[in-house]
C-alpha cells in the first residue's frame, strides 16, 4: 500500500484569494520532464522553441486559419475553401457549428488507405491483448483495411446506407474498430454501446437512435464473468419491437471460439445462419462497398454520455471537424510518433475516449496501439504493468480512477515489469488527486514520465484543458492549461465572466471543429442544455478556477459545489484530503442540507479489502482535511462503504450518494441502468451511520 504523506499541501490549490501566490511555490518543486522529452510534435507545426502559450495565442486568434491548416494535412476529396463558423447565442437564431462546410472527404480513408499510400501498410495498427493472458494478435494497417472493407460489404448487403444508424454491441476486440470504420466508409453512423450495458439500457440506446442493425458477438469473459452478449442483444431487440424504426438485422460475430475460457462453461449462444456474420461474409463477398465521399458536416457517429447526472445524451459528432481536432490533439497531446511509439488507450470504446483516443486519434496519426479486451484486476492488479512491459509501451492514457484501484495494491506489481519506454502517462474522466498523481509519478514513471491530466467530454470530442508537458510543471496540484484553439471562461453566478485568478462556472467562449453538434432527435434539448444558461458560452456544467498564469483546475460538477455557512467548498478537494489517507482506497463526497450552515459534506470512503474503519482512522482523517482545507470542509458524517456507485465508466455518481447522506430511502434514483452494480445501493444504505 502506497502512503502518500509527501503529497503537495492541497492548500495551494485550495485558497485563490491568499497573498501568497500559490502556484509560484508549486513551479518551484516542480521536477523537470525528462530531459530528452522533446517537442517534435509541436516543431512540426510551429518552428523555433516550443512555446505552448505563444502558440496557443497564435491558434485563438485566428481560430479559423490555425484549423485550416490542421485540415491541410489530411485528406479531401474538394476543400470548400469555408473554415469555422458558427453561432452560441440562441437569442440571435439558431446555435451551430460547421467547419469546412461543403467540403468532401471521408474519415476511414483518411485512417487507412491515407497511411497505407504513405508506406504504412505493413504497419502494425493494433496489437490485441485479450482478457485471458496469453491470447493476442496483431493487425497491419493493410490487413485492417480489408476487414473493414469486407464489414463493409456486409453492412451493405443488409441494406445499410449512407446515413442510416447502426448500434454497434461489441467487447474490446478488434471487429469493434473495424465496425466503426467500417460504418464511417460508407458514410453510416455508428452508434458504440458499451458492452457492460444491460438489455434495457441498450435498447434504450438503440431505439433513440433508430438503429437499422445491431451488431453483437456470441458472447465474451470480463475477468471470469461471462457475458452472454448474444442472449443481452436479443432481448433488447424484443424491448424495441414496438419502436418506429425496429432493428432490421441483427450480426452475430463469433467470438469465444477464438479465445482461452478462464473457467469451465457450457456458455453457447444460439446464433442463427442469417445472424452469423461469417455467413454474411460469404454471402456479401460480391457487393461492392467503395469509399463514401461524405460531407464535411455529415453525422460520422451518435455516442451517449455516461449518465452520471441523469438520463444520457445522444451526442452528434460530424466528420471533418471531429477528424481534424482529433488528429490534431493526439498529435501535441501525446506527441504522436509514426514510427516508434506503442501506444496504449486504456479507455473502452464504448466510451468518448475510446473513440478518438482508442481508433480515430491514433489510426489518423498512423500510430500503432494495444487494444485490451480485460481488466486491470484479472489475473490480478499487475495485468496492465504486464502489457506495457510485453508490449514496450511508451504513451499510456488512463484514468484516475484506474490508478486508484491499482494503487491499492503492492508496488512490486509495477514495478516487476519493464516501463523503460514509457515516456507519457495521460489520464481522463475526474479530477486528478494528488496521490493518485504522485504514484503515477513515482511508481510508474520513476519521475521520467510526463503526467498529463486531459480534462474534456464526450460532448467537447476533444480535449480542453491539459497539462501539456512542455507548459505546466510536473507537479502534483498544477492546473491545466487550455488546448490549442479553446477558449475557456469563468462566469461568477450573475453570468458575468470573472477576470484574473478566481472561481466560476466553466463556459468556452469560442467554437471548436470537434465539438458536437447536436443531441440525437433533439436539437431542443440540445440548446437548452448547453447554450441556454449562459448565451453565447458553451456551457460545461463543470465548476473551475484560474490562477493568473491562466492554469485552470476542474473542481467537479457545478452541482458538485457546495456551500457551507457561505464558503463556497469543491467536493473534489475535500475527496483528495480524505484519500490522501494511506487507508483509503477511494473517497466521495456530497453536500448535505443543515438547518444552520445551509449544507455540509457528507463522506463515503473505501478500504482495501479486509480493512476495516477505526476512530483512530477517522480522526487522522478529520485531521488532514481541517490541516489542508479548514475546519469548514471536515466531514459531519463520515460512512464507510464496501463500494461506491459508479457509472460503467469508473465515474462516481453522486446524485445517489446525496439521497443516501439524506436519509430518503424511498427517493426516485433516476436512471441507474447506467451504474456498474447496483448492489452497491443496498450497501450504501445497510452501513449508513444510524446517527447521520
Ligand atoms: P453525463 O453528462 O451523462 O452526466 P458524464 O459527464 O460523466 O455523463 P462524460 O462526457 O464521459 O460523461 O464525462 C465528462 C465529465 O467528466 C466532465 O464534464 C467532467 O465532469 C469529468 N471530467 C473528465 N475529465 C476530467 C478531468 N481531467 N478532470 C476533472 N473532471 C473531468
Ligand atoms: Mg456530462
Amino acid at each position: 500500500m502506497l502512503r502518500c504523506l509527501r503529497v503537495a499541501p492541497l492548500s495551494l490549490r485550495a485558497n485563490l484569494h491568499s497573498s501568497v501566490h500559490p502556484w509560484s511555490a508549486a513551479a518551484q518543486r516542480a521536477v523537470a520532464p525528462p530531459e530528452d522529452f522533446n517537442d517534435r510534435a509541436f516543431k512540426e507545426y510551429f518552428p523555433g522553441p516550443c512555446n505552448y502559450r505563444q502558440q496557443y495565442n497564435e491558434s485563438v486568434h485566428n481560430g479559423d486559419e490555425f484549423w485550416t491548416n490542421v485540415a491541410n494535412e489530411l485528406h479531401f476529396r474538394r476543400r470548400s475553401g469555408k473554415g469555422l463558423e458558427y453561432n452560441f447565442d440562441h437569442r440571435k437564431g439558431e446555435v451551430f457549428v460547421k467547419f469546412m462546410d461543403g467540403s468532401i472527404t471521408n474519415v476511414a480513408y483518411n485512417c487507412l488507405e491515407k497511411n497505407i499510400i504513405s508506406g504504412m501498410g505493413n504497419k502494425v495498427a493494433y496489437k490485441w491483448e485479450g482478457n485471458v493472458k496469453g491470447d493476442a494478435c496483431e493487425i497491419t494497417y493493410s490487413e485492417l483495411r480489408d476487414k473493414v472493407v469486407e464489414f463493409a460489404r456486409v453492412l451493405k448487403s443488409r441494406g445499410v446506407k449512407k446515413g442510416d444508424v447502426v448500434a454497434l454491441y461489441l467487447p474490446m476486440i478488434i471487429d469493434l474498430p473495424v465496425a466503426m470504420l467500417a460504418c464511417a466508409r460508407i458514410g453510416a453512423i455508428h452508434s458504440v454501446v458499451f458492452a457492460g450495458f444491460s438489455s434495457n439500457a441498450l435498447a434504450e440506446r438503440v431505439k433513440q437512435a433508430g438503429a437499422k442493425v445491431l451488431v453483437t458477438c456470441d458472447g465474451f469473459y470480463r475477468a471470469e464473468k461471462y457475458i452472454p452478449m448474444k442472449q443481452i442483444a436479443d432481448d433488447a431487440v424484443k424491448v424495441c419491437e414496438d419502436a418506429k424504426h425496429p432493428v432490421e438485422s441483427v450480426l452475430c460475430l463469433e467470438h469465444l471460439k477464438t479465445v482461452t475460457r478462464p473457467s469451465h462453461t457450457t456458455d453457447k449462444a444460439l446464433i442463427r445462419d442469417e445472424e452469423n456474420f461469417e455467413f454474411a461474409v460469404n454471402d456479401a463477398k460480391d457487393v461492392f462497398a467503395p469509399v463514401e465521399w461524405v460531407q464535411a458536416e455529415d453525422p460520422l457517429f451518435i455516442l451517449y454520455t455516461s449518465g452520471s447526472t441523469g438520463a444520457p445524451k445522444g451526442v452528434v459528432h460530424t466528420t471533418a471537424g471531429y477528424m481534424t481536432t482529433a488528429y490534431y490533439s493526439q498529435k501535441v497531446t501525446f506527441d504522436a510518433q509514426a514510427n516508434n511509439d506503442v501506444y496504449w488507450c486504456m479507455a473502452d470504446c464504448g466510451w468518448i475516449t475510446g473513440h478518438t483516443y482508442g481508433v480515430y486519434g491514433p489510426l489518423l496519426n498512423g500510430m500503432t496501439s494495444v487494444l485490451f479486451e480485460g481488466v486491470p484486476s484479472y489475473p490480478d492488479y499487475s495485468r496492465t504493468w504486464e502489457i506495457v512491459g510485453k508490449h514496450k509501451v511508451s504513451k499510456l492514457y488512463t484514468s484516475p480512477t484506474a490508478v486508484r484501484s491499482m494503487m491499492a495494491h503492492p508496488e512490486e506489481m509495477v514495478t516487476n515489469y519493464d516501463r523503460s519506454q514509457l515516456n507519457i502517462i495521460g489520464t481522463v474522466g475526474e479530477p486528478m488527486n494528488p496521490c493518485a498523481w504522485k504514484w503515477l509519478h513515482e511508481v510508474v514513471g520513476e519521475r521520467s514520465c510526463a503526467i498529463v491530466d486531459t480534462y474534456w467530454q464526450t460532448e467537447t470530442g476533444t480535449h480542453l484543458l491539459t497539462a501539456h508537458h512542455s507548459a505546466v510543471p510536473q507537479e502534483s496540484s498544477c492546473g491545466n492549461l487550455p488546448f490549442h484553439g479553446i477558449v475557456p471562461a469563468l462566469l461568477d453566478e450573475n453570468g458575468k465572466k470573472v477576470k484574473g485568478p478566481g472561481s466560476g462556472t466553466l463556459v468556452i467562449e469560442k467554437a471548436w471543429p470537434g465539438m458536437m453538434r447536436t443531441l440525437w432527435g433533439d436539437y431542443e434539448r440540445f440548446v437548452n442544455t448547453y447554450f441556454a444558461p449562459f448565451p453565447g458560452y458553451y456551457f460545461t456544467g463543470d465548476g473551475a478556477k484560474r490562477d493568473a498564469e491562466n492554469h485552470y483546475w476542474v473542481t467537479g460538477r457545478v452541482d458538485d459545489l457546495m456551500n457551507v455557512s457561505g464558503h463556497l467548498l469543491s467536493t473534489a478537494e475535500i475527496e483528495s484530503a480524505l484519500a490522501a489517507n494511506p487507508n483509503i482506497v477511494e473517497a466521495a463526497v456530497v453536500a448535505t442540507p443543515h438547518d444552520v450552515k445551509g449544507q455540509v459534506p457528507y463522506a463515503f470512503i473505501t478500504m482495501p479489502e479486509g480493512q476495516v474503519m477505526t476512530p483512530e482512522i477517522e480522526k487522522e482523517m478529520r485531521a488532514t482535511v481541517r490541516q489542508r482545507i479548514g475546519a469548514i470542509a471536515v466531514p459531519d458524517v463520515i460512512q464507510f462503504t464496501p463500494g461506491l456507485p459508479k457509472t460503467r465508466s469508473g465515474k462516481i455518481v453522486r446524485r445517489i450518494l446525496r439521497k443516501v447522506a439524506e436519509g430518503e430511502r424511498n427517493a426516485d434514483l433516476g436512471d441507474i441502468t447506467t451504474l456498474a452494480d447496483d448492489t452497491v445501493i443496498a450497501e450504501l444504505w445497510s452501513h449508513r451511520p444510524e446517527n447521520a
